[in-house]
Protein backbone atom coordinates (compact mmCIF):
# COMPACT_ATOMS: atom_id res chain seq x y z
CA UNK A 1 0.00 0.00 0.00
CA UNK A 2 2.10 3.10 -1.02
CA UNK A 3 1.51 5.64 -4.00
CA UNK A 4 4.14 6.77 -6.29
CA UNK A 5 4.89 9.88 -8.36
CA UNK A 6 7.49 11.01 -10.71
CA UNK A 7 8.38 13.23 -13.27
CA UNK A 8 10.98 13.64 -16.39
CA UNK A 9 12.44 17.24 -17.45
CA UNK A 10 10.22 20.21 -15.86
CA UNK A 11 11.73 22.79 -13.72
CA UNK A 12 9.65 22.30 -11.02
CA UNK A 13 9.92 18.63 -10.74
CA UNK A 14 9.97 17.98 -6.83
CA UNK A 15 7.59 20.55 -6.42
CA UNK A 16 5.28 18.25 -8.56
CA UNK A 17 6.24 15.62 -6.94
CA UNK A 18 4.88 17.16 -3.77
CA UNK A 19 1.54 18.18 -4.53
CA UNK A 20 1.06 14.32 -6.90
CA UNK A 21 2.16 12.80 -3.21
CA UNK A 22 -0.66 14.99 -1.47
CA UNK A 23 -3.26 13.36 -4.34
CA UNK A 24 -2.05 10.38 -3.35
CA UNK A 25 -1.92 10.67 0.13
CA UNK A 26 -4.91 8.15 0.71
CA UNK A 27 -2.52 4.86 -0.50
CA UNK A 28 -0.11 5.35 2.32
CA UNK A 29 0.36 7.72 5.52
CA UNK A 30 3.57 6.34 7.36
CA UNK A 31 5.95 8.25 5.79
CA UNK A 32 6.29 10.33 2.79
CA UNK A 33 9.73 11.34 0.55
CA UNK A 34 10.94 12.91 -2.56
CA UNK A 35 14.31 12.69 -4.46
CA UNK A 36 15.17 14.68 -7.30
CA UNK A 37 17.99 15.48 -9.13
CA UNK A 38 20.06 18.42 -10.07
CA UNK A 39 21.98 16.97 -13.25
CA UNK A 40 25.05 17.03 -10.61
CA UNK A 41 23.74 15.95 -6.97
CA UNK A 42 20.26 14.27 -5.92
CA UNK A 43 18.14 15.95 -3.28
CA UNK A 44 16.23 13.71 -0.60
CA UNK A 45 13.71 14.65 1.68
CA UNK A 46 11.81 12.29 4.21
CA UNK A 47 10.25 11.97 6.96
CA UNK A 48 7.44 10.25 9.32
CA UNK A 49 3.73 11.19 8.34
CA UNK A 50 1.68 12.79 6.20
CA UNK A 51 2.69 14.84 2.78
CA UNK A 52 2.22 17.65 5.46
CA UNK A 53 3.99 16.93 7.85
CA UNK A 54 7.31 15.98 5.66
CA UNK A 55 7.29 19.06 3.53
CA UNK A 56 7.65 23.22 4.29
CA UNK A 57 8.50 25.51 2.00
CA UNK A 58 12.30 25.26 3.33
CA UNK A 59 12.75 21.71 2.40
CA UNK A 60 10.94 22.19 -0.95
CA UNK A 61 13.40 24.93 -2.07
CA UNK A 62 16.22 22.57 -0.82
CA UNK A 63 14.96 19.65 -3.35
CA UNK A 64 16.28 20.95 -6.75
CA UNK A 65 16.51 19.96 -10.25
CA UNK A 66 14.53 18.37 -13.37
CA UNK A 67 13.75 15.35 -12.66
CA UNK A 68 11.97 13.51 -9.09
CA UNK A 69 10.47 10.79 -7.76
CA UNK A 70 8.13 10.77 -4.34
CA UNK A 71 6.87 8.37 -2.13
CA UNK A 72 4.06 8.03 0.44
CA UNK A 73 4.40 5.07 2.89
CA UNK A 74 1.97 2.33 4.28
CA UNK A 75 4.25 -0.78 5.16
CA UNK A 76 3.39 -3.77 4.27
CA UNK A 77 6.86 -5.39 4.24
CA UNK A 78 9.52 -4.25 6.71
CA UNK A 79 8.62 -2.11 9.59
CA UNK A 80 6.90 1.77 10.28
CA UNK A 81 10.31 2.92 10.77
CA UNK A 82 12.35 6.33 9.29
CA UNK A 83 14.98 4.12 7.63
CA UNK A 84 12.61 2.42 5.82
CA UNK A 85 10.62 5.66 4.20
CA UNK A 86 11.22 6.25 0.32
CA UNK A 87 12.69 6.76 -1.43
CA UNK A 88 15.33 4.71 -1.11
CA UNK A 89 19.15 6.20 -2.09
CA UNK A 90 22.40 4.28 -3.12
CA UNK A 91 25.54 5.15 -4.91
CA UNK A 92 26.50 2.51 -7.49
CA UNK A 93 29.14 2.07 -9.79
CA UNK A 94 26.33 3.10 -12.39
CA UNK A 95 25.86 6.19 -10.38
CA UNK A 96 23.72 7.54 -8.23
CA UNK A 97 20.38 5.77 -8.10
CA UNK A 98 16.88 6.21 -6.11
CA UNK A 99 13.48 4.42 -6.11
CA UNK A 100 9.96 4.17 -4.92
CA UNK A 101 7.86 1.01 -4.92
CA UNK A 102 4.54 -0.23 -4.62
CA UNK A 103 3.50 -3.82 -4.14
CA UNK A 104 5.52 -6.28 -2.23
CA UNK A 105 8.12 -8.71 -3.64
CA UNK A 106 7.53 -11.84 -2.57
CA UNK A 107 11.07 -13.46 -2.82
CA UNK A 108 12.69 -10.77 -1.01
CA UNK A 109 13.33 -12.32 1.89
CA UNK A 110 15.27 -15.56 0.28
CA UNK A 111 17.05 -12.71 -2.27
CA UNK A 112 18.30 -11.17 1.05
CA UNK A 113 19.44 -13.93 2.17
CA UNK A 114 21.48 -14.82 -0.22
CA UNK A 115 22.70 -11.60 -0.91
CA UNK A 116 23.61 -10.77 2.78
CA UNK A 117 25.62 -14.22 2.83
CA UNK A 118 27.57 -13.20 0.31
CA UNK A 119 28.52 -9.50 1.88
CA UNK A 120 25.83 -7.33 1.22
CA UNK A 121 24.41 -4.75 3.69
CA UNK A 122 21.32 -3.71 3.80
CA UNK A 123 20.20 -0.53 5.15
CA UNK A 124 16.43 -1.13 5.13
CA UNK A 125 14.11 -4.09 6.20
CA UNK A 126 11.95 -3.07 3.20
CA UNK A 127 12.03 -5.45 0.20
CA UNK A 128 12.05 -2.68 -2.06
CA UNK A 129 15.95 -2.44 -1.62
CA UNK A 130 16.57 -5.71 -3.01
CA UNK A 131 16.47 -4.39 -6.26
CA UNK A 132 18.85 -1.69 -5.97
CA UNK A 133 21.37 -4.31 -4.40
CA UNK A 134 20.65 -6.73 -7.80
CA UNK A 135 21.31 -3.75 -9.64
CA UNK A 136 24.31 -2.92 -7.98
CA UNK A 137 25.56 -6.86 -8.57
CA UNK A 138 24.63 -6.37 -12.16
CA UNK A 139 26.58 -3.15 -13.64
CA UNK A 140 25.74 -2.48 -16.80
CA UNK A 141 26.96 -0.20 -19.11
CA UNK A 142 23.15 0.68 -19.79
CA UNK A 143 21.14 1.39 -16.39
CA UNK A 144 17.62 0.29 -17.79
CA UNK A 145 19.71 -3.24 -18.98
CA UNK A 146 20.75 -3.69 -15.12
CA UNK A 147 17.22 -2.93 -13.94
CA UNK A 148 15.96 -5.43 -16.27
CA UNK A 149 18.40 -8.31 -15.28
CA UNK A 150 17.64 -7.40 -11.60
CA UNK A 151 13.68 -7.69 -12.06
CA UNK A 152 14.43 -10.96 -13.52
CA UNK A 153 14.78 -12.58 -10.25
CA UNK A 154 12.48 -10.65 -8.34
CA UNK A 155 8.89 -12.10 -7.90
CA UNK A 156 5.45 -10.74 -7.10
CA UNK A 157 3.91 -6.88 -7.30
CA UNK A 158 5.68 -3.89 -8.34
CA UNK A 159 4.61 -0.80 -10.00
CA UNK A 160 8.10 1.53 -9.59
CA UNK A 161 10.26 4.25 -10.57
CA UNK A 162 13.68 4.55 -10.68
CA UNK A 163 15.48 7.79 -10.79
CA UNK A 164 19.52 8.08 -12.16
CA UNK A 165 21.56 10.46 -13.66
CA UNK A 166 20.60 9.85 -16.66
CA UNK A 167 16.82 9.25 -17.24
CA UNK A 168 13.67 8.11 -15.09
CA UNK A 169 12.26 4.74 -15.26
CA UNK A 170 8.98 3.35 -14.58
CA UNK A 171 8.28 -0.64 -14.62
CA UNK A 172 4.96 -2.54 -13.69
CA UNK A 173 5.42 -6.30 -13.21
CA UNK A 174 4.01 -8.40 -15.60
CA UNK A 175 0.80 -9.21 -13.72
CA UNK A 176 -0.23 -6.05 -13.60
CA UNK A 177 -1.43 -6.37 -9.47
CA UNK A 178 -0.82 -2.82 -8.56
CA UNK A 179 -1.71 0.23 -11.19
CA UNK A 180 0.56 2.48 -12.96
CA UNK A 181 -0.25 5.38 -15.36
CA UNK A 182 1.17 7.70 -17.78
CA UNK A 183 0.94 11.03 -18.57
CA UNK A 184 2.46 14.37 -19.48
CA UNK A 185 2.65 17.89 -17.31
CA UNK A 186 3.43 20.60 -19.59
CA UNK A 187 4.63 18.13 -22.32
CA UNK A 188 7.58 16.92 -19.52
CA UNK A 189 6.53 12.28 -18.81
CA UNK A 190 5.14 11.98 -16.19
CA UNK A 191 3.69 8.80 -13.71
CA UNK A 192 1.45 7.87 -10.80
CA UNK A 193 0.00 5.08 -9.11
CA UNK A 194 -3.81 7.02 -9.77
CA UNK A 195 -4.92 9.49 -11.97
CA UNK A 196 -6.09 11.63 -9.00
CA UNK A 197 -2.55 13.09 -9.42
CA UNK A 198 -2.76 13.82 -12.45
CA UNK A 199 -6.22 15.73 -12.18
CA UNK A 200 -4.38 17.83 -9.36
CA UNK A 201 -1.68 18.81 -11.62
CA UNK A 202 -3.47 19.47 -14.46
CA UNK A 203 -1.44 16.33 -16.41
CA UNK A 204 -3.23 14.75 -19.52
CA UNK A 205 -2.94 10.93 -18.96
CA UNK A 206 -1.66 9.20 -21.62
CA UNK A 207 -2.20 5.41 -20.90
CA UNK A 208 -1.47 2.65 -18.50
CA UNK A 209 1.53 0.52 -18.41
CA UNK A 210 1.44 -3.00 -19.90
CA UNK A 211 2.18 -5.50 -17.96
CA UNK A 212 5.76 -6.02 -17.64
CA UNK A 213 6.18 -2.46 -19.29
CA UNK A 214 8.94 -0.69 -18.64
CA UNK A 215 9.03 2.96 -19.55
CA UNK A 216 12.32 4.95 -19.92
CA UNK A 217 11.68 8.71 -20.17
CA UNK A 218 15.03 11.37 -21.13
CA UNK A 219 13.65 14.77 -21.42
CA UNK A 220 10.86 14.61 -23.33
CA UNK A 221 11.92 11.00 -24.90
CA UNK A 222 10.01 8.23 -23.86
CA UNK A 223 10.81 4.75 -24.73
CA UNK A 224 9.14 1.40 -23.95
CA UNK A 225 11.11 -1.88 -23.53
CA UNK A 226 9.04 -5.40 -22.52
CA UNK A 227 10.65 -7.07 -19.52
CA UNK A 228 8.65 -10.28 -20.90
CA UNK A 229 6.19 -11.91 -22.14
CA UNK A 230 3.17 -10.39 -20.61
CA UNK A 231 1.66 -12.91 -17.87
CA UNK A 232 -2.05 -13.08 -17.08
CA UNK A 233 -3.74 -10.33 -15.70
CA UNK A 234 -3.72 -10.05 -11.92
CA UNK A 235 -5.25 -6.90 -11.24
CA UNK A 236 -5.76 -6.09 -7.56
CA UNK A 237 -10.31 -5.92 -7.76
CA UNK A 238 -9.43 -4.58 -3.85
CA UNK A 239 -8.00 -1.56 -5.28
CA UNK A 240 -11.53 -0.92 -6.85
CA UNK A 241 -13.19 -2.11 -3.49
CA UNK A 242 -11.10 -0.15 -0.60
CA UNK A 243 -7.96 1.31 -1.47
CA UNK A 244 -8.20 3.51 -4.72
CA UNK A 245 -9.61 7.17 -4.71
CA UNK A 246 -13.31 7.17 -6.17
CA UNK A 247 -12.07 9.97 -8.54
CA UNK A 248 -9.46 7.61 -10.11
CA UNK A 249 -9.31 5.90 -12.61
CA UNK A 250 -7.85 2.46 -11.93
CA UNK A 251 -7.11 -0.89 -14.76
CA UNK A 252 -9.33 1.12 -17.21
CA UNK A 253 -12.23 1.63 -14.78
CA UNK A 254 -13.50 4.93 -13.07
CA UNK A 255 -13.40 3.64 -8.97
CA UNK A 256 -16.56 5.51 -8.27
CA UNK A 257 -18.20 3.82 -11.14
CA UNK A 258 -17.28 0.48 -10.20
CA UNK A 259 -18.26 1.20 -6.12
CA UNK A 260 -21.87 2.31 -7.34
CA UNK A 261 -22.07 -0.77 -9.62
CA UNK A 262 -21.20 -2.83 -6.49
CA UNK A 263 -23.81 -1.66 -3.96
CA UNK A 264 -26.25 -1.62 -6.55
CA UNK A 265 -25.74 -5.35 -6.67
CA UNK A 266 -25.10 -6.14 -3.22
CA UNK A 267 -29.02 -4.44 -3.08
CA UNK A 268 -30.15 -7.30 -5.62
CA UNK A 269 -28.10 -10.10 -3.91
CA UNK A 270 -29.11 -9.06 -0.18
CA UNK A 271 -31.57 -6.74 -0.02
CA UNK A 272 -33.01 -5.65 3.44
CA UNK A 273 -36.40 -4.39 4.87
CA UNK A 274 -34.80 -1.09 6.20
CA UNK A 275 -35.73 2.63 6.20
CA UNK A 276 -32.39 3.99 4.92
CA UNK A 277 -28.94 3.38 3.56
CA UNK A 278 -25.95 4.74 5.62
CA UNK A 279 -22.39 4.86 4.36
CA UNK A 280 -19.46 4.35 6.44
CA UNK A 281 -17.01 7.05 5.42
CA UNK A 282 -15.44 7.27 3.72
CA UNK A 283 -14.68 3.86 2.60
CA UNK A 284 -18.57 2.84 1.74
CA UNK A 285 -19.51 6.42 0.84
CA UNK A 286 -20.10 5.12 -3.01
CA UNK A 287 -21.46 1.39 -2.81
CA UNK A 288 -24.15 2.78 -0.19
CA UNK A 289 -25.47 5.23 -2.45
CA UNK A 290 -25.43 2.18 -5.19
CA UNK A 291 -26.95 0.45 -2.71
CA UNK A 292 -29.71 3.23 -1.98
CA UNK A 293 -30.25 3.68 -5.95
CA UNK A 294 -30.81 0.23 -6.63
CA UNK A 295 -32.99 -0.26 -3.79
CA UNK A 296 -34.77 3.13 -3.76
CA UNK A 297 -33.83 3.37 0.11
CA UNK A 298 -32.51 6.80 0.98
CA UNK A 299 -29.38 7.57 1.31
CA UNK A 300 -28.63 9.06 4.63
CA UNK A 301 -25.47 10.51 6.44
CA UNK A 302 -25.60 8.91 9.46
CA UNK A 303 -22.28 8.89 10.44
CA UNK A 304 -19.87 11.82 10.36
CA UNK A 305 -16.21 11.51 10.22
CA UNK A 306 -13.59 13.32 11.48
CA UNK A 307 -10.64 14.25 8.99
CA UNK A 308 -8.43 16.29 10.98
CA UNK A 309 -6.99 13.19 12.59
CA UNK A 310 -3.15 13.39 12.36
CA UNK A 311 -0.08 12.01 13.43
CA UNK A 312 0.21 13.75 16.82
CA UNK A 313 -3.23 12.42 17.85
CA UNK A 314 -2.56 11.33 21.51
CA UNK A 315 -4.26 7.92 22.35
CA UNK A 316 -5.96 8.57 25.77
CA UNK A 317 -4.87 6.66 28.93
CA UNK A 318 -6.63 3.64 30.32
CA UNK A 319 -7.56 6.11 32.65
CA UNK A 320 -9.96 8.57 30.87
CA UNK A 321 -11.18 5.96 28.36
CA UNK A 322 -10.48 4.33 25.46
CA UNK A 323 -12.30 6.56 22.91
CA UNK A 324 -11.76 3.99 20.35
CA UNK A 325 -13.56 3.95 16.88
CA UNK A 326 -15.20 7.45 18.26
CA UNK A 327 -12.22 9.46 17.83
CA UNK A 328 -12.95 9.02 13.68
CA UNK A 329 -16.86 9.00 13.55
CA UNK A 330 -19.87 9.70 15.58
CA UNK A 331 -23.17 8.87 14.76
CA UNK A 332 -26.05 11.32 14.17
CA UNK A 333 -28.57 10.66 16.22
CA UNK A 334 -31.06 12.90 14.81
CA UNK A 335 -31.11 10.77 11.71
CA UNK A 336 -31.05 7.06 13.62
CA UNK A 337 -33.64 6.89 16.29
CA UNK A 338 -36.21 4.28 15.77
CA UNK A 339 -34.87 3.89 11.80
CA UNK A 340 -33.94 0.45 10.23
CA UNK A 341 -30.60 1.50 8.98
CA UNK A 342 -28.54 -0.61 6.08
CA UNK A 343 -25.34 0.13 7.16
CA UNK A 344 -22.69 0.07 3.82
CA UNK A 345 -18.74 -0.32 4.82
CA UNK A 346 -16.31 -1.22 1.87
CA UNK A 347 -15.00 -4.48 3.99
CA UNK A 348 -14.73 -6.17 7.21
CA UNK A 349 -10.96 -7.51 8.12
CA UNK A 350 -10.80 -8.13 11.92
CA UNK A 351 -14.03 -6.95 12.61
CA UNK A 352 -13.35 -4.69 15.12
CA UNK A 353 -14.08 -1.50 13.86
CA UNK A 354 -18.04 -2.77 12.53
CA UNK A 355 -18.48 -4.16 16.09
CA UNK A 356 -18.08 -0.61 17.22
CA UNK A 357 -19.52 0.90 14.38
CA UNK A 358 -22.86 -1.00 14.90
CA UNK A 359 -22.56 -0.61 18.66
CA UNK A 360 -22.24 3.13 17.88
CA UNK A 361 -25.10 3.29 15.73
CA UNK A 362 -27.57 1.22 17.97
CA UNK A 363 -26.65 3.99 21.02
CA UNK A 364 -27.67 6.47 18.39
CA UNK A 365 -31.04 4.74 18.85
CA UNK A 366 -31.39 2.57 15.60
CA UNK A 367 -34.07 0.02 15.86
CA UNK A 368 -32.09 -2.51 13.88
CA UNK A 369 -28.87 -2.39 12.08
CA UNK A 370 -27.95 -4.08 8.66
CA UNK A 371 -24.87 -4.22 7.48
CA UNK A 372 -24.20 -5.01 4.16
CA UNK A 373 -20.07 -5.46 2.66
CA UNK A 374 -19.75 -4.52 -1.14
CA UNK A 375 -17.08 -7.13 -1.39
CA UNK A 376 -16.32 -11.01 -0.90
CA UNK A 377 -15.94 -11.86 2.95
CA UNK A 378 -11.90 -11.62 3.82
CA UNK A 379 -10.50 -14.96 4.29
CA UNK A 380 -6.35 -14.84 3.05
CA UNK A 381 -3.77 -11.86 3.68
CA UNK A 382 -2.39 -10.27 0.84
CA UNK A 383 1.11 -10.93 -0.62
CA UNK A 384 0.82 -8.50 -3.01
CA UNK A 385 1.06 -4.93 -1.27
CA UNK A 386 -2.34 -4.46 0.68
CA UNK A 387 -1.61 -4.66 4.52
CA UNK A 388 -4.15 -7.22 6.09
CA UNK A 389 -3.13 -9.35 8.68
CA UNK A 390 -2.51 -13.22 9.38
CA UNK A 391 -5.52 -15.79 8.65
CA UNK A 392 -6.01 -15.95 12.33
CA UNK A 393 -6.74 -12.53 13.01
CA UNK A 394 -9.04 -12.45 9.62
CA UNK A 395 -12.57 -12.90 11.38
CA UNK A 396 -13.98 -14.77 8.21
CA UNK A 397 -10.84 -17.05 7.74
CA UNK A 398 -12.18 -18.07 11.17
CA UNK A 399 -15.92 -18.07 11.61
CA UNK A 400 -19.04 -18.18 9.42
CA UNK A 401 -21.29 -15.01 8.09
CA UNK A 402 -23.46 -15.91 10.88
CA UNK A 403 -20.43 -15.71 13.50
CA UNK A 404 -19.50 -13.01 12.42
CA UNK A 405 -23.04 -10.97 12.39
CA UNK A 406 -23.22 -12.61 16.20
CA UNK A 407 -19.71 -10.97 16.93
CA UNK A 408 -20.61 -7.11 15.26
CA UNK A 409 -24.36 -7.58 16.71
CA UNK A 410 -26.02 -6.49 13.81
CA UNK A 411 -29.47 -7.98 12.92
CA UNK A 412 -28.40 -9.24 9.46
CA UNK A 413 -25.27 -8.77 7.85
CA UNK A 414 -24.60 -9.95 4.17
CA UNK A 415 -21.73 -9.94 1.49
CA UNK A 416 -21.47 -9.46 -1.98
CA UNK A 417 -20.64 -12.89 -4.24
CA UNK A 418 -17.66 -13.93 -5.80
CA UNK A 419 -19.59 -13.84 -9.06
CA UNK A 420 -21.29 -10.46 -8.03
CA UNK A 421 -17.93 -8.56 -7.68
CA UNK A 422 -16.92 -9.91 -10.57
CA UNK A 423 -19.21 -9.06 -12.52
CA UNK A 424 -18.97 -5.45 -11.84
CA UNK A 425 -15.71 -5.28 -12.75
CA UNK A 426 -14.73 -4.07 -16.43
CA UNK A 427 -12.75 -6.68 -17.08
CA UNK A 428 -12.72 -10.37 -17.50
CA UNK A 429 -13.30 -12.38 -14.43
CA UNK A 430 -9.81 -14.15 -15.13
CA UNK A 431 -7.77 -10.95 -15.06
CA UNK A 432 -8.39 -9.73 -11.92
CA UNK A 433 -6.33 -11.08 -8.31
CA UNK A 434 -9.18 -12.10 -5.85
CA UNK A 435 -6.29 -14.05 -3.84
CA UNK A 436 -7.75 -12.31 -0.56
CA UNK A 437 -11.39 -13.82 -1.23
CA UNK A 438 -10.28 -16.88 -2.81
CA UNK A 439 -6.88 -17.99 -1.60
CA UNK A 440 -6.04 -18.24 -4.84
CA UNK A 441 -2.64 -16.94 -5.03
CA UNK A 442 -1.19 -16.25 -8.78
CA UNK A 443 2.39 -16.12 -7.67
CA UNK A 444 3.27 -18.51 -5.25
CA UNK A 445 5.25 -16.85 -1.97
CA UNK A 446 8.42 -17.51 -1.03
CA UNK A 447 9.85 -19.23 -4.82
CA UNK A 448 13.02 -18.37 -6.74
CA UNK A 449 13.71 -16.26 -9.27
CA UNK A 450 14.12 -16.97 -13.38
CA UNK A 451 17.10 -16.94 -15.12
CA UNK A 452 18.50 -13.93 -16.26
CA UNK A 453 18.82 -15.26 -20.19
CA UNK A 454 14.88 -15.71 -20.04
CA UNK A 455 14.84 -11.98 -19.59
CA UNK A 456 17.13 -10.02 -21.67
CA UNK A 457 15.54 -6.97 -22.18
CA UNK A 458 14.00 -6.51 -25.64
CA UNK A 459 13.32 -2.84 -27.27
CA UNK A 460 9.61 -2.88 -28.48
CA UNK A 461 8.72 0.82 -28.92
CA UNK A 462 9.82 4.46 -29.48
CA UNK A 463 7.99 7.49 -29.30
CA UNK A 464 8.45 11.07 -28.58
P1 LIG B 1 -11.88 -4.28 10.87
O1 LIG B 1 -12.91 -5.21 10.36
O2 LIG B 1 -12.13 -3.77 12.24
O3 LIG B 1 -10.52 -4.90 10.84
O4 LIG B 1 -11.81 -3.01 9.92
C1 LIG B 1 -12.54 -2.87 8.79
C2 LIG B 1 -12.32 -1.47 8.30
O5 LIG B 1 -10.96 -1.32 7.86
C3 LIG B 1 -13.20 -1.09 7.12
O6 LIG B 1 -13.78 0.16 7.44
C4 LIG B 1 -12.27 -0.95 5.96
O7 LIG B 1 -12.56 0.21 5.21
C5 LIG B 1 -10.91 -0.80 6.55
N1 LIG B 1 -9.91 -1.57 5.81
C6 LIG B 1 -10.09 -2.54 4.91
N2 LIG B 1 -8.93 -3.02 4.47
C7 LIG B 1 -7.97 -2.35 5.10
C8 LIG B 1 -6.57 -2.40 5.07
N3 LIG B 1 -5.92 -3.25 4.30
N4 LIG B 1 -5.90 -1.53 5.87
C9 LIG B 1 -6.55 -0.67 6.65
N5 LIG B 1 -7.88 -0.58 6.74
C10 LIG B 1 -8.59 -1.42 5.97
Amino acid sequence: MCGIFGIEGHEEAANLSYYGLYALQHRGQESAGVLSWDGGRLHVERGMGHVRDVFDETTLARLRGFRSVGHTRYSTSGNSVIANAQPVVVKTCMGPLGIVHNGNLVNAAEIRERLESEGSIFQTTSDTEVILHLMARNPRRNIVESLMVALSQVRGAYSLLLLSDSCLIAARDPHGFRPLLMGRVQGKPCFASESCAFDLLEAKEERELGLGEVVVARGEEVESYQLREAEDPARCLFEQVYFARPDSNVFGDVVSEARLRMGARLAREAPADADMVVPVPDSGLFAALGYSRESGLPFEFGLIRNHYIGRTFIQPKQSIRDFGVKVKLNAVRGLLEGRRVVLVDDSIVRGTTSRKIVRMVREAGAAEVHMRIPSPPTRWPCHYGIDTPDRDELIAANQTVEEIRQHIDADSLDYLSLDGILNCANGPADSYCTACWTGEYRVGVGSGGRDQEEMFPIRMESED
